[in-house]
């Protein structure tokens, strides 16, 4: 009777479980304050916690339990309200905000209601390991080399790399479910988070166990940790110590690695043993690039910081001015790309993607066309351009919530952002643009239009039009289509071309239009609003052969209907 009478047990704990799954609101508290003391054991891969959060109730209802999660590969050991035990239930829940693909959720009954917007403090005690696991990207078929190549978070005797929420939780956090097959609900729920946790702060402290010949380097997200002690416990480990602070939204990422640091004025450069060549390349490059970069975005506000990853299938990760990169796989033009972005986060700042982002891809693509000239800048934009068509074909309908001042889609706020910069650049020319860029205050942004008003106020031009279509809508990509091309004699000699194009798609742009005639070609500009159509008549000194609209600088949904032959003018 006894094992009969034990598995109804378990059955009736699981469904008081479930009847709580279900009304479970996970993100009723956010995490305001973490003080974390973390003990590190490379060797085994081993992280244990112990520490003091502060919960605070964003609901506007008094709440009684708690959500807290932490990655699946990690246990809780022991959670009270203060120094009281509270009674919670952990279980895991499949959420691939974790590499893992999953967490481990502890279900806290508080010891009394928490009122709206008030807080509690909570003493917790977490532990496990931290391998590397990339479950989440092949249960969804990525290949095995390239999950790995992108999740390569772990703990590990020779490096520690461990980014934070969005990752790896190896900090608590509380969030609902977030699934990679759906295409915007990881993002989403990691805006929320971040949102919620705009303002907390985490303090760290670290004891590293690992034989080390000198204190490796530990790194909080920007944060270099300082070792206050150093100590030996035992005859085969020393213990080291360090102490760091940092903003929790940022997802700060654990960094331990035994780095050399090479540092210029532009930039802090950490590597590997073996990749100094790499390093001194890569701070060579930069170096170069830094006048563009503060040419146009301004001087730099801190140093932008540079770390190896010592894969070199590694995919690079960026936060703030943090770039993480294998520099041994880096080569010269990977290398000045890279510096481009991270010079221009560390000279200008906004917290809108599309801005920040689209503004650090743009500066790429401006370093390209000054090495290279501006069909090399024309063909990288190309590159993401098949990206954002297939993209753009599959949200055209969700006109708001995939606006570049809304959306939380990658592809967008990089890649279409990008050409956006790029577009407006053509639209009203360097000066105008580096006056608005200039002009761009951070506190002062004060809603989506703040940055099309400057553009538009030094300019002096109405872009309302092209923001509408761009910016403040997804109306996904223009079409346009050489409807016709007349070509006549003038009296002086030369020939004139009329050429009208259609443009079929619901964006309207302003885009190039070229003539080719026998010796040369020449290009007129010409704006073409959503679902119009629009003549140019353009002088050329011998007939015209064939017309081309668009050189590649505006994002368009199909380039075969653009090039139209030109029949000679009858005499
Ligand atoms: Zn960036």
């Amino acid at each position: 009777m006894k094992p009969c009478f034990r598995s109804l047990c378990f059955l009736c704990a699981l469904c008081v479980l479930c009847g709580e799954c279900f009304s479970l609101d996970r993100e009723a508290f956010s995490i305001t304050n973490y003080k974390l003391n973390l003990q590190i054991e490379p060797e085994q891969h081993r992280l244990g916690v112990r520490g003091k959060i502060t919960l605070r109730n964003d609901r506007e209802t008094p709440q009684r339990i708690a959500v807290l999660q932490i990655s699946s590969s990690l246990g809780w050991r022991s959670i009270k309200a203060g120094d009281r035990a509270v009674q919670f239930v952990t279980q895991p829940f499949a959420s691939d905000i974790d590499h893992t693909g999953q967490l481990s959720e502890a279900i806290v009954t508080l010891p009394q209601e928490i009122a709206p917007h008030a807080t509690i403090d909570m003493t917790i005690a977490y532990e496990g390991v931290i391998l590397l696991d990339a479950t989440r990207l092949t249960r969804i078929g990525t290949p095995d080399d390239i999950a790995k190549s992108s999740d390569w978070d772990q703990i590990d005797a020779n490096f520690t790399a461990v980014r934070g929420a969005g990752y790896v939780a190896w900090y608590p956090i509380a969030t609902e479910v977030a699934n990679l097959s759906e295409s915007d609900s990881l993002p989403e729920v990691l805006v929320r988070w971040k949102t919620r946790e705009a303002a907390s702060t985490m303090k760290t402290q670290f004891s590293i166990a690992a034989d080390y010949s000198s204190p490796p380097e530990v790194l909080v997200g920007e944060i270099v940790c300082p070792f206050s002690t150093l100590e030996a416990t035992s005859q085969l480990n020393q213990r080291e110590f360090a102490d760091c602070i940092s903003q929790a939204s940022d997802a700060p990422t654990l960094l331990i690695a035994d780095y050399q640091v090479a540092t210029k004025p532009e930039l802090e450069i950490r590597f590997l043993h073996g990749h100094d060549f790499a390093a001194s390349r890569f701070a060579d490059v930069a170096e170069r690039v830094a006048p563009l970069v503060h040419d146009w975005f301004g001087p730099q506000r801190e140093r932008a910081k540079i770390a190896d990853l010592p894969d070199p299938d590694a995919t690079p990760f960026e936060s703030g001015a943090l770039l993480l990169t294998p520099l041994s796989s880096s080569t010269p033009n990977s290398a000045g790309l890279a510096a481009a972005h991270q010079l221009t986060h560390v000279s200008f700042l906004s917290f809108r993607p599309w801005i920040e982002e689209g503004l650090a891809h743009f500066a790429q693509v401006l370093y390209l066309e000054q090495q290279k000239g501006r069909q090399a800048a024309l063909d990288y934009m190309g590159a993401h351009r098949s990206v954002l068509t297939s993209v753009e074909s599959s949200t055209a309908d969700d006109e708001a919530g995939h606006s570049l001042v809304n959306t939380v889609n990658e592809e967008l706020y990089r890649s279409k952002a990008m050409c956006v910069w790029w577009m407006l650049r053509d639209m009203i020319g360097d000066a105008a643009l580096k006056r608005a860029i200039a002009a761009y205050k951070p506190e002062d942004d004060d809603g989506p239009s703040y940055m099309p008003r400057l553009i538009s106020a030094h300019s002096q031009r109405d872009l309302g039009w092209f923001f509408d279509d761009w910016v403040y809508h997804d109306r996904g990509l223009p079409d346009f289509k050489i409807e016709s091309a007349f070509s006549s004699r003038t009296m002086t000699k030369s020939f004139m071309v009329a050429v009208t194009i259609d443009n079929l798609g619901a964006a309207g742009a302003e885009v190039p239009v070229k003539v080719k005639f026998a010796g040369g070609d020449v290009s007129k500009r010409l704006e073409i609003r959503a679902k119009q159509k629009a003549t140019i008549r353009i002088e050329t000194p011998a007939a015209a052969q064939e017309i081309v609209v668009n050189d590649g600088s505006v994002p368009e949904s199909d380039t075969t209907n653009n090039t139209l032959k030109v029949d000679p003018p009858s005499s």
